[in-house]
């Protein structure tokens, strides 16, 4: 075990971000871990490693095959299996854990936001009346709203999503983001979309939907995060760099 060996469990702009942020120092070696859900994902800076581990039995392997001194969770708020294993293993396998986590949006003055718990709550609070409503929650979570085919549905996602994964009749914009407030509030009042579906991600890149309904007026049905924030989660992408820098023994005062 090395406390130069990093590893980043990615599939965010932080977690890419973070790994540029730490590619312009040699002492350290860097590698960042991606899922493989995106067929085309963004150039990533260092080394790039796909696919799952095999669990939490699989990562705390694959650190200790490669010596991995220190273990960043900088995976997306939603993705809560890995950030679970990544808490096993590195209890298991002794290694330290820097979790960067963007903190959740809160709602302001004028936000009509609706919470649900998961996609099958937010399906069902849509209501009995058709809408036309833009669901940006990603192409796993769209098959609890196939069920209440009485609205029309727009769908914006990276990927492309298998018609049997989607609403009947659903339209389709493949897009990646980052969005700004002023092109989402065009998209939504050009489709007279009624309501927004989100999920509650938090961070800037897709922040713009939840300002545009805003400032249409629109009601907003936000799913909540799948688990509390973690304890000494830290939230931006200089300060998890910092704390690397220092568990790794560099010196961090270099601009960050
Ligand atoms: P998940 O349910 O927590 O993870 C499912 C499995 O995928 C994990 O058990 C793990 O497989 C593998 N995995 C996930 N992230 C990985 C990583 N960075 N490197 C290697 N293996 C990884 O996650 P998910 O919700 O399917 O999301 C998959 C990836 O997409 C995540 O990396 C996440 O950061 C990114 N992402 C997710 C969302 C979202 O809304 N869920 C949005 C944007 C980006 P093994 O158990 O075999 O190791």
């Amino acid at each position: 075990m090395n406390p130069r060996h990093v590893l980043i469990l990615g599939g965010t702009g932080e977690a890419r971000r973070l790994a540029e942020a730490l590619a312009g120092e040699p002492a350290l070696s860097v590698t960042l871990s991606l899922a493989g859900r995106t067929s085309n994902p963004r150039a990533q800076t260092g080394h790039v490693r796909v696919g799952g581990f095999g669990g939490a039995d699989g990562l705390v392997r694959y650190m200790r095959e490669n010596g991995i001194g220190i273990l960043v969770d900088a995976t997306h708020p939603f993705a809560a299996r890995i950030s679970q294993n990544a808490e096993r293993a590195t209890t298991e396998a002794g290694v330290p854990l820097v979790k960067l986590e963007r903190p959740p949006w809160q709602a302001v003055e004028g936000d009509r936001w609706v919470e649900a718990t998961d996609a099958a709550e937010a399906a069902r609070l849509l209501g009995a009346a058709p809408r036309t409503v833009f669901l940006a929650i990603g192409r796993q979570e769209l098959v609890p709203f196939a069920a209440f085919s009485q609205h029309a549905y727009i769908i914006r996602s990276v990927d492309p999503v298998a018609p049997e994964d989607a609403p009947a009749g659903a339209r389709f914009i493949l897009e990646r983001g980052p969005f700004d407030a002023a092109a989402e509030r065009a998209l939504l009042e050009e489709n007279g979309v009624d309501i927004v579906v989100a999920k509650n991600s938090g961070g800037e890149a897709t922040y713009g939907k939840i300002a545009a309904a805003r400032a249409l007026g629109l009601p907003v049905v936000m799913v909540r995060r799948p688990r509390p924030p973690a304890e000494g989660g830290i939230a931006t992408v200089e300060e998890a760099a910092a704390r690397i820098r220092h568990m790794a023994g560099l010196p961090v005062e270099r601009g960050e």
